[in-house]
């Protein structure tokens, strides 16, 4: 008798995990390309992280993506890491090898910088210095693309100052370390800002940094993307700066993992945007 191929399973872990568009993002794209395969979300808590990633492989599964809490975690659980998640010291996309190995990735760096060159093709990472407000793990991940990408100093403001020190070092003398109550006073010769705080989600406060001083050349991104348009890309909108929210990042994160374990690279366009808002 002839053996059937066996269906690849992908899904994502975290915990919780309902809230996830993972699987909307990665259902629609099985479902264009009209691949065999299935996308899964899996609430697994701390304790069961070690064996799940041990059984998962045993059963079909071609990889994960992995979300809070087991970004950190996961590291210490792989066989490889990237060095970008290990500078990063997080990782969110697992491959299941053939050899058993299991290999960990951050793609949310490079996730961040395609939506950019996508959203605003004439972005100059190098026209100046980039101000990140926040120094959470997106941050770290944001950081380590924007120096990749050639930003000449980056300027990192958070609430509890000694994460932002921690980044600082960490990633070196392009960081400057600011008062996050000074914020709206290290505007001026901005090229680049970005939110990574979490302020402005549906749910929390909104962001609040006064923008007068910021140039209308400048490009402002959220990594909130819900709402899509948050009160702070809508101010910067009004002071004429270009503006992209934070869904493509979320898109574009995706696609190396999905063609990695489907063997498709998945494009990232106005169909793709549309399915995750509809779901
Ligand atoms: P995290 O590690 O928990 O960091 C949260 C950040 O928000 C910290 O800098 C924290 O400051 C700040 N913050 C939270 N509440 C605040 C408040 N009331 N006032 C001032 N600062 C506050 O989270 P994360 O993983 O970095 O994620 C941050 C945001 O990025 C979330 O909204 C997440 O959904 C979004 N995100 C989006 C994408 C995407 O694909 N678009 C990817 C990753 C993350 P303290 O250090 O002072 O607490």
């Amino acid at each position: 008798m002839t053996e059937l191929p066996r269906i690849p399973l992908a899904g994502v872990i975290g915990s919780p995990i309902a809230h996830s568009r993972s699987p909307a993002l990665h259902g629609y794209w099985l479902k264009r390309y009209g691949i065999k395969g299935h996308y899964i979300p899996m609430d697994i808590g701390q304790a069961d992280l070690k064996e799940a990633l041990q059984f998962l492989p045993r059963v079909g599964f071609v990889g994960l993506n992995v979300t809070i809490p087991h970004k950190e975690t996961v590291l210490a659980l792989a066989d490889i890491v990237t060095d970008r998640a290990a500078l990063i010291g997080a990782a969110n996309t697992l491959i299941f090898r053939k050899d058993g190995k299991v290999f960990a990735d951050n793609t949310d760096g490079s996730g961040f910088i395609a939506n950019l060159r996508q959203e605003a093709p004439h972005w100059a990472p190098s026209a100046g210095p980039a101000v990140v407000l926040g120094a959470g793990g997106a941050a770290r991940a944001v950081v380590a693309a924007l120096i990749e990408v050639g930003v000449p100093e980056i300027r990192i403001a958070n609430r509890t100052r000694a994460r932002a020190e921690a980044l600082r070092s960490d990633f070196g003398a392009k960081l400057v370390v600011e008062e996050w109550v000074q914020v709206g006073n290290i505007l001026d010769d901005a090229a680049t800002v970005v939110n990574t705080t979490a302020l402005g989600m549906t749910g929390k406060p909104d962001l609040v940094v006064p923008l007068d001083r910021l140039p209308s050349s400048a490009l402002v991104t959220d990594l909130v993307y819900t709402p899509l348009q948050t009160t702070f890309l809508q101010q910067a909108a009004m002071q004429g700066c270009t503006t992209v929210d934070g869904l493509g990042m979320l898109l574009h994160q995706a696609a190396p993992g999905f063609e990695r374990w489907f063997g498709v690279r998945p494009e990232v366009d106005a169909e793709t945007r549309a399915a995750v808002l509809a779901a």
